[in-house]
């Protein structure tokens, strides 16, 4: 008789699939099912990605599936065909990307969930009122939905406040007349909430999907939405992965936001992705930016996606100009009299401000003034922030956290100078300037217990706070109308870091902080202290924009031969001795020698050369094309894996790497 075989894969940092052989009593296996095998000593979960008639697996060693624990796939086509391409081009493990694309209740074999969206939430059923649209938004849904039923993409690049929300809400509502569902991609969890209400609000059966869900929530809503019983479904980069059968349109929000990119393990970019299924699915995808990433702006010159501009604020009032401080002719180190007078001035008219900084702590810089003695940390190397609020000495690379014993550990002296400036030392200046106003700081110290952060917001769109101090979770997204001054406190280290898209970044950030201003019907006001005024690209940015200053960013790229115009792997080995890195790395590209699709640099320490007490080394491969340098990277695979050394080094590959460090 006839043997079926099943391709399984096991929930597992694992580059292979598994032959097991497919009982005849069950026949009726199919891909997309979870099965129970043994796979060494232990009984475990796997999911069936393909059936097949031979194996080259020998006749005695091949093992049966024990169990079967579906009747119908719980993963479709689709998605079976989406976790492969992930590990195909982003040469991660299938094992791994199917943990993180899958909720933990499926993964463990808990049963397909039969439940009515209407039993589990209840609608709030509001009727909004219709908005007068501008003629920009309307000109934009025009566009988009000419392509309503068909692959296409969309950058939607509008200014801040220029009402991109509503052009997704107008979209999707074309889409669910047609019956299909909408994902909504956003690169953080905060900005949910904003959205989840916009779009119930049009009475759309809406779920989200995130990590701070419940493992049992999260299985909840994964069941919800693969019965098709969401219109919109809005979550962080894994929610890219969810089985959505009548997909219809893909959303992805701040598409530039770097946070859309998995930094460990497998490191796949949500983004990309939402690109791929779109095509493969055939469906629009729109990404959404007030500051499109270079990438994607090199894509629309070279017509892979269409632009559609949004110049104007719906409420007709104009984007502030950022006004700059040079701190060197300041009297006060911290902040500057012209910043406290534009407080005082905002605060008089019972508006609010914001000051940034996207640096947290109390001072990032102590250090003994009798000895010299500077905390460092003993797996990182790098200087200590030191924390006011718990009293604790902090690494900002691998979170290390110790006690700060009030006195030098070298010499004892309890003369100890902070340099620099945190949010909490910044919280601590304006304590004492704006004595009777009500002060509250966000960022990631101060907003840890669930829903606190929520809480924060409501308040402070409540009028409950006249002064919001915050880092970048103050800057994305959010819409407080009450604020027309944002002051920008210290930026300059981002100004001359080695990294490729720092600057690129830093552009963002200052035109996201700047866009929080005056966002209703007052006029807003921005202010950037800095030590180096007449840095090029700050005076660019604020002189042309940033249209004019990404495509100038673009025209330099191009000159030196860099991403986005090359396509770059980087493979970074970790390792405790320096030597082994190097020596794996050289391994490597001793191979790809002969191999002249591909350039390849290094090995050379990476931007943290030493991490968690291992050594950061990389090899950065460049090439014309992505896919030319896939196969390139598929070829030496295998010699990695027999490099004998492996278990004194961790290795990883980086497909179009934002930051790798
Ligand atoms: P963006 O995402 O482009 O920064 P939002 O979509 O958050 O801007 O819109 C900002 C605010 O303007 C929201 O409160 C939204 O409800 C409102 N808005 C959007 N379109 C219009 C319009 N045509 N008329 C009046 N208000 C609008
Ligand atoms: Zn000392
Ligand atoms: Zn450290």
């Amino acid at each position: 008789m006839k043997k079926y075989i099943a391709e399984i894969a096991i929930v597992k940092p694992l580059h292979n699939l598994f032959d097991y052989e497919i009982p005849s009593d069950n026949a009726k296996v199919s891909p997309g099912m979870r099965v129970k095998i043994e796979f060494g000593k232990k009984i475990v979960n796997g999911f069936v990605m393909n059936i097949k008639e031979n194996t080259e697996l020998d006749q005695k060693r091949l093992k049966k599936i024990l169990n079967v624990l579906d009747e119908k796939p719980c993963i479709n086509k689709e998605l079976l065909d989406l976790f492969l391409w992930v590990s195909d081009y982003y040469h991660a493990p299938i094992g791994q990307i199917i943990g993180l694309g899958t909720p933990s209740y499926l993964r463990n074999g808990k049963e397909m969930l039969n439940l009515n969206f209407n039993e589990i939430y209840r609608k709030r059923n509001m009727i909004r009122s219709d908005l007068e649209l501008s003629n920009e938004q309307l000109a934009a849904i025009k566009k988009i939905s000419c392509s309503i039923n068909e692959y296409h993409c969309f950058l939607l690049d509008g200014i801040t406040g220029s009402g991109k929300t509503e052009v997704y809400r107008k979209i999707q509502e074309l889409v669910k007349k047609k019956d299909r569902q909408t994902l909504i991609i956003v690169p953080e969890k905060n900005l949910i909430p904003g959205l989840l209400q916009y779009f119930e609000d049009s009475n759309m059966n809406v779920l989200e999907y995130h990590s701070s869900l419940t493992p049992k929530k999260r299985f909840i809503n994964w069941n919800l939405i693969q019965d098709c019983q969401a219109d919109v479904i809005i979550g962080t980069r894994s929610s890219v992965f969810l089985k959505i059968p009548k997909l219809g349109l893909l959303i992805v929000d701040e598409e530039h936001d770097i946070s859309l990119k998995n930094q460990s393990d497998a490191k796949y970019n949500a983004r990309d992705i939402a690109i791929y299924r779109a095509k493969k699915k055939n469906i629009p995808i729109i990404l959404g930016s007030a500051t499109p990433s270079s990438e994607t702006i090199l894509n629309v010159l070279k017509r892979k996606y269409s632009q559609i501009k949004m110049r104007e604020r719906v409420n007709k009032k104009k984007i502030p100009n950022l006004k700059i401080i040079d701190m060197t002719k300041t009297k006060n180190e911290i902040l500057s009299e012209e910043v406290i007078e534009a407080i005082q001035d905002r605060l008089s008219k019972k508006e609010q401000v914001i000051i940034y900084l996207n640096r947290r702590g109390y001072s990032p810089l102590i250090y003994c003034k009798t000895c010299k003695w500077i905390p460092k940390c003993n797996q990182c190397g790098l200087n200590m922030t030191y924390h006011k609020r718990n009293n604790s000495l902090q690494c900002h690379h691998c979170c290390k956290n110790t006690q700060y014993q009030n006195k030098c550990i070298e010499c004892n002296s309890d003369d100890i100078s902070f340099i620099g400036e945190g949010t909490e030392k910044i919280e601590e200046v304006i304590k004492k300037e704006f004595l009777n106003s009500k002060i509250v700081r966000v960022d990631s110290d101060s907003t840890r217990k669930k829903g606190e952060l929520q809480k924060i917001f409501e308040d402070i769109k409540n009028n409950k706070y006249d002064i919001l101090i915050g880092t970048q979770m103050l800057s994305k997204g959010h819409h407080f109308p009450n604020v027309t001054l944002v002051a920008i406190m210290n930026i300059d280290q981002s100004l001359f870091s080695p990294r490729l898209k720092a600057v690129e970044q830093l552009a963002q950030q200052l035109i996201q902080v700047s866009g929080r201003s005056g966002r209703a019907n007052k006029d807003g006001e921005v202010i950037l202290q800095t030590a180096f005024p007449n840095n090029e690209d700050l005076l660019r940015l604020i002189k042309n924009g940033y249209e004019n200053w990404i495509n100038n960013l673009l025209e330099v790229r191009k000159n030196l031969n860099l991403p986005p115009y090359k396509n770059w792997g980087v493979i970074q080995a970790k390792a405790r001795k320096v030597y082994d890195a190097e020596k794996f790395l050289l391994k490597i590209k001793e191979r790809m020698k002969n191999r002249n699709e591909v350039e390849v640099y290094g090995p050379m320490p990476s931007n943290m050369q030493k991490k968690a007490n291992f050594y950061n080394l990389n090899l950065i491969i460049q090439s014309q094309t992505k896919s030319k340098l896939n196969l390139v990277l598929k070829d030496c695979i295998p010699t990695i894996k027999n490099i004998p050394y492996q278990n004194r080094i961790k290795w990883t590959i980086d497909i179009d790497p934002i930051d790798y460090d």
